[in-house]
């Protein structure tokens, strides 16, 4: 985390300065730093140009220097994954041409090994390919380059945590630099690096982006904006001050210093990556037209700047370092996307963005989707969290049956952790408190992410009493909460419909020009205990020829759960005839509603919820 690891780095460079002084005085220290000693002196120098961005590479130069003379050998490291994005996406596969001044060898996937050869300074070169439209990843062209740093930068190993520059040399028609990083000596293109966390975790904008600026929380934040899109400029800076507010009054405090929104408006958005002091979004270029689609950007920009606290700041605990080169799992994600999702839903409530009532309706939208998902009744959020690298970020066909999503059902749950902790509470404490104790605790106080049993006993130290059998049972279990006792301490009910007496087949469909195919076939359902295959396309149904999902939804609408239905379907090319059994639709409906009369106490409770003085 930067603040410890920098100041911990400090204190170290202080005290090799002194270090006659240290020697006479502390012999026992200069032996414990020994280590330290032999690699402070080295320096690391980054270079990125950009020959020919129109055919999407940069070319990197690492230079290593002042290396002791005993040093044989030095590993540079491509990191496998961007944090913030749980997937091995291994950014080697983009790294070619990799050369050096002195004797190179590849040693694994992502390690090329440089023999010092006795020479106090070394370089690497390579080019990255970079031609990927995400938050996660690079992309150049010929009007910019938009790069995410763990998939351009290797880092050296054995120095990650030691300072380095970096100097761009951008085509002269790109005419700016934005990044989070800071200027060195006021020069526009080169950049201190406190250490390769602070480098990996600073998207990088180059090219000719409009920039817009507002001030709030007493920091600076700049709007980066490349690409065209039909957004106002006095209402967007307006309104994201608006979030930016909303946001630092959970926490109590706003850590960011510079903060960037660094924005692609692109003709397909979106999506964002956090980062330690901004972030990267893709937003449809015309959302911002229209009342829904701007919701959706305001939301966008809640989520990813909540993270500048929560998994930026706050971690998990097997997250307090990142590893570059492997897998770091952890069963919290349900806290640090779920309860962030959830709080990009209450801050546009919360700022007057939107009513309670919509914030209501996207609550049951949300108990809706996690609650109708087969995989509920399968996978805890707490293991969807620890699997996301091979399950979330890696989906197929099986995944609505066998998965959930700590997004989703994380906000839902969080809603109800927050209800619990102000009913616990006579509406004293809500999960706002739970978050900024947190946040002092473990950020600012142990300089550590927090364990699963940390998390719990914190609720419990806030609420004033323990909520184990929730978590137990909900969260490290598939039991469904208790929703109606916890939305009836706020006076509201939760109405559920059933749809029974429609018969289905229990699968979801694709189309492509005239074929039908089976994209997908729900758990325990007719077509997936009567072997309807996903990828079956299906031909006819009670021999009527079907091209489309509206035509085959018009001979099942006159059946009764029960009843059969012939298809004709080809599976891998050949014909064959099934007969399923249709059986009840269990999808079920969710709204949340008032009740009439609700008591002072729940009154109380609903208030805090929304925060309303
Ligand atoms: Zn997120």
């Amino acid at each position: 985390m930067k603040n410890s690891l920098k100041q911990s780095t400090n204190r170290i460079n202080m005290l090799f300065k002194n270090f006659k002084t240290i020697l006479s005085v502390l012999p026992l220290l200069l032996l414990f730093f020994s280590i330290s000693l032999s690699s402070f002196a080295q320096k690391i120098n980054y270079k990125i140009e950009f020959p020919a961005p129109q055919t999407h590479y940069t070319s990197v130069t690492i230079e290593v220097s002042k290396i002791p003379k005993d040093k044989e050998s030095i590993d540079f490291v491509m990191p496998v994954w961007a944090p913030g994005s749980y997937l091995i996406r291994e950014f080697a596969k983009g790294v070619e041409n990799v050369k050096s001044d002195s004797d190179i060898e590849k040693t694994a996937k992502n390690v090329w090994k440089v023999k010092t050869n006795g020479k106090s300074s070394v370089k690497i070169m390579y080019d990255v390919y970079g031609f990927e439209h995400s938050v996660r990843t690079s992309f150049i062209d010929a009007s910019h380059a938009a790069l995410i740093p763990t998939s351009i930068f290797m880092y050296v190993d054995g120095m990650k945590d030691e300072p380095a520059t970096l100097e761009i040399e951008k085509p002269s028609d790109w005419k700016t630099i934005s990044t989070s990083l800071k200027n060195k000596d006021e020069k526009e293109n080169i950049f201190d690096i406190p250490n390769y966390d602070i480098l990996a975790d600073s998207p990088i904008e180059i090219g000719n982006q409009d920039i817009l600026e507002f001030e709030t929380a007493g920091v600076k934040h700049s709007v980066v904006m490349y690409g065209k899109g039909n957004y106002n400029k006095a209402k967007i800076t307006k309104d994201m001050a608006k979030v930016v507010e909303e946001a630092t009054k959970v926490w109590g405090e706003n850590p960011a210093e510079d903060y960037k929104f660094i924005v692609h408006n692109s003709r397909y958005g979106g999506g964002g990556l956090e980062h330690l002091n901004s972030t990267s979004l893709v937003v449809d270029r015309m959302s911002y037209g229209t009342e829904r689609g701007y919701l959706g950007f305001l939301g966008l920009v809640a989520h990813e700047y909540f993270h500048l606290w929560n998994v930026k700041r706050l971690r998990p605990f097997a997250l307090t370092n990142y590893d570059y080169t492997q897998e770091q799992h952890t069963n919290l994600l349900w806290i640090f996307e779920g309860f962030t999702s959830y709080y990009d839903e209450l801050l546009l409530t919360r700022a007057g963005f939107v009513d309670d009532n919509y914030y209501l309706n996207t609550l049951s939208g949300n108990i809706s989707s996690a609650e109708n998902k087969k995989g509920r009744h399968v996978q805890p959020v707490t293991e969807a969290s620890f699997d996301a690298w091979i399950k979330a970020y890696r989906p197929n066909e099986n995944s609505g049956n066998t998965t959930v999503s700590y997004y989703g059902q994380g906000s839902v749950y969080a809603a109800m952790l927050d209800l619990m902790i102000i009913e616990a509470t006579d509406s004293k404490k809500n999960l706002d408190d739970v978050m900024r104790y947190l946040y002092d605790e473990y950020y600012k106080k142990q300089k550590r992410g927090y364990t699963d049993e940390e998390f719990q006993a914190a609720v419990a130290k806030i609420a004033g009493k323990s909520f184990k059998s929730f978590f137990d049972n909900v969260v490290y279990g598939t039991q469904i909460p208790d929703y109606a006792t916890y939305l009836g301490y706020a006076g509201l009910k939760l109405m559920v419909s059933e749809n029974t007496s429609k018969a289905t087949l229990g699968i979801r469909t694709s189309e492509s020009g005239k074929n039908l195919k089976v994209r997908s076939t729900e758990r325990d359902g007719a077509a997936y205990k009567q072997g309807l295959n996903v990828d079956d396309e299906i031909i006819a149904a009670d021999k009527f020829r079907v091209t489309s999902n509206g035509e085959l939804a018009e001979i099942l609408q006159y059946k009764n759960v029960g009843d059969e239905v012939e298809l004709l379907i080809a599976r891998d090319g050949l014909l064959q005839t099934l007969t399923i059994k249709l059986e009840a639709d269990d999808t079920k409906g969710y709204r949340i509603d008032k009740i009439e009369n609700p008591s002072k106490k729940q009154q109380k409770v609903y208030q805090k919820w929304f925060e309303k003085k």
